[in-house]
């Protein structure tokens, strides 16, 4: 059999995993193999008594900083069991994951995924092992390890057959570089409320439409940027 997608981890917090990648259809699809998932304890790669992956910062300033030797050793041992797969820090001070680059990474092997603890992880093991930053967002974490269930959790779910219906990945937000429309659902009405007349009238030309406009209206008002990108 040919290995599937695979994940693999570098943390110091291995038990975190799978966590939320364990449930649902994400988590049905590691037990039947869709994909794999490693995790590598970093710890394991110190050399001294106290297995220390962090230290003081040159130049002073406050908090700990993980050492290029540690993790250097983890990542080499993570790309030695998965050489073809991008190494990828998550990190504040990465490019902004979107789903264009999440499309790329499910196409590919798999991904590893360094998580960092601390105040940061030391500027050489970064360019030495040329390693791509993402971050997940313009806010700060206590650790990376949320941040790669994240980017694992947004891949693995583009994988073949592990969202049944693949018609509802087109229509997703983000796709057509627009928000998705407003979904509805029984019942019918709801505290006073109805659902929307065309969605009831069984025209899907006019049904498509609605949706389309409502796409744009949403999309023109809440995120000005992708109105601007979007593939016309
Ligand atoms: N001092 C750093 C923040 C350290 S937070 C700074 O100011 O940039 C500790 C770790 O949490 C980081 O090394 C990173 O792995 C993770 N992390 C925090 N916020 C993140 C985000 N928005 N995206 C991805 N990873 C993040």
């Amino acid at each position: 059999m040919r290995t599937p997608w695979t994940a693999t981890v570098l943390t110091i917090l291995p038990n975190v995993f799978p966590g939320p990648l364990g449930a649902s259809l994400i988590g049905s699809a590691l037990e039947n193999g869709t994909w794999a998932l490693h995790t590598i304890d970093t710890r394991e790669f110190a050399e001294d008594k106290h297995r220390s992956v962090d230290d003081t910062p040159a130049g002073g300033g406050p908090g700990m900083v993980m050492r290029p030797d540690v993790v250097g050793r983890a990542v080499d041992a993570a790309t030695a069991k998965s050489p073809d797969a991008p190494v990828v820090f998550l990190s504040p001070r990465g490019k902004p994951l979107d789903q264009a680059r999440v499309r790329e990474l499910a196409q590919g092997p798999g991904v590893t995924a360094l998580c960092g603890r601390f105040e940061g992880l030391d500027e050489r093991v970064i360019a030495a092992r040329n390693i791509e930053e993402i971050s997940i967002g313009d806010y700060v974490l206590a650790g990376g390890e949320v941040a790669a269930c994240v980017l694992i959790e947004a891949c693995v779910r583009l994988l073949p057959g592990v969202i049944g219906d693949a018609a509802s990945l087109e229509q997703e937000s983000f796709e057509q570089g627009l928000l998705e429309y407003p979904h509805y659902t029984r019942p019918r009405t709801w505290e006073g409320l109805e659902i929307p007349e065309v969605l009831l009238s069984g025209d899907h030309g006019k049904i498509a439409e609605w949706r389309r406009a409502q796409a744009e209206a949403i999309t023109k008002e809440r995120r000005p940027d992708l109105w601007s990108r979007r593939k016309k």
